[in-house]
């Protein structure tokens, strides 16, 4: 049994008819609920919600309290190569983008990490561009070894690999994993992954189980908003958390909504994503998995990250760099996409602080 097994079954159903058949009094019932069933979460992810994000948001905050109190987890991002054998077309790393690649010495490792540990942050991710050469699991594991002198938890973004691979970095010490479907339309994906070892859906859509299965404490997941339509791409991500929350009971499951952002190509978003698109499904999401990490990241503009604080969200971002060496040397290189948010991480905390939420610098420690 894979997450593929669910999805064949949904793949061509009238996702469309169905959206737009919910009715505002379907909307009302299923505000009432306190269990929500996987038709209910399709019913907020509606049109006929769009009239109701005021009262999803109350509960939201309300759900969101019960679970995780006013606590925000705070992390940072680490970008160690830009290296990338794969075409997407969204992405500055692609590979048929042309500039200088850079992939971090041990030395400038340890540069990066006493930049990011000078801002206070214990929680990093290792990002790279995908390439089993350039962010092999020899390389990361040395990284690793550095990065525990300083950090109390270390992620994982990098290229999907086999199980054995990642029961060696949880070994390692390595927490965390990030991988995003992009698109969970089989055809779109295929059709924006032509080259590179990304066109294989199955191996991609399977990797978060792998992760579980190898032991990672949190797994977190995510579809490109932007590719394809959200209400469609939100609900089937959605689908793919409560699969891996329900199968893998001890693994924290957490959901990203990252949307596609201006790149170094020349790539235009499929669908435009409103940011009352994205609170909507964060939203859905939240109510109908209440126990489930939401992360959310720099991309997003200040506003839009203060006004999201209350309603679901457990961890952020914050003074993120995108670029590979970004935080020891600053805007050397290509980054991976823009940010929006470029507020420090003690403006975060202390805005964290009058909203009346506790910043959580550490909540693990690597063995
Ligand atoms: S999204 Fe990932 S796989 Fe695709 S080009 Fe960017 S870094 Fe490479």
């Amino acid at each position: 049994m894979s997450f593929y097994n669910v999805y064949e079954k949904l793949k061509d159903q009238p996702f469309h008819t169905w959206f737009n058949e919910v009715t505002t009094t379907d909307v009302e019932k299923v505000l009432r609920k306190d269990r929500l069933t996987e038709s209910d979460y399709l019913t907020l992810l509606s049109p006929a919600a769009e009239g109701y994000i005021e009262e999803m948001a109350q509960k939201a905050h309300r759900v969101t309290l019960q679970h995780f109190g006013y606590t925000m987890q705070l992390f940072l991002p680490l970008y160690v190569s830009d290296y990338c054998v794969n075409t997407c077309k969204y992405c500055s790393f692609s590979v048929d983008n042309v500039f200088p690649r850079r992939r971090l010495t041990m030395e400038e490792v340890e540069e990066e990490a006493q930049a990011i540990a000078a801002m206070g942050i214990e929680q990093i991710i290792i990002l790279s561009g995908e390439s089993r050469i350039h962010s092999s699991v020899d390389y990361l594991t040395k990284i690793l070894k550095v990065l525990k002198k300083y950090f109390s938890s270390v992620g994982l973004e990098v290229q999907p690999m086999d199980r054995e691979d990642y029961e060696k970095l949880v070994g390692s010490g390595i927490d965390a994993l990030t991988v995003f479907q992009e698109t969970y339309d089989e055809n779109i994906y295929r059709a924006l992954h032509t080259k590179g070892p990304k066109r294989f859906y199955n191996y991609r859509l399977d990797t978060p189980e792998r992760g579980c299965q190898a032991g990672m404490r949190s797994v977190t997941i995510g579809a490109l908003l932007g590719l394809n339509d959200w209400r469609k791409e939100s609900y089937i991500a959605g689908l793919h958390g409560h699969y891996l929350q329900d199968k893998y009971l001890e693994t924290e499951i957490g959901m990203s909504f990252p949307r596609v952002q201006p790149n170094a190509g020349s790539f235009q978003p499929e669908v435009h994503v409103t940011d009352k698109n994205m609170v909507q499904a964060m939203l859905a999401f939240r109510l109908f998995l209440p126990r489930a990490g939401i992360i959310v990241s720099t991309r997003e503009t200040p506003q839009l990250r203060d006004q999201l604080i209350p309603l679901g969200v457990t961890k952020m971002s914050a003074s993120s760099s995108t670029e590979v060496g970004g935080y020891a040397q600053p805007e050397e290189t290509q980054s991976q996409f823009e940010i929006s948010d470029e507020r420090s991480v003690e403006e975060i905390r202390q805005l964290l602080h009058k909203k009346g939420y506790q910043p959580v610098m550490k909540d693990w420690q690597i063995v």
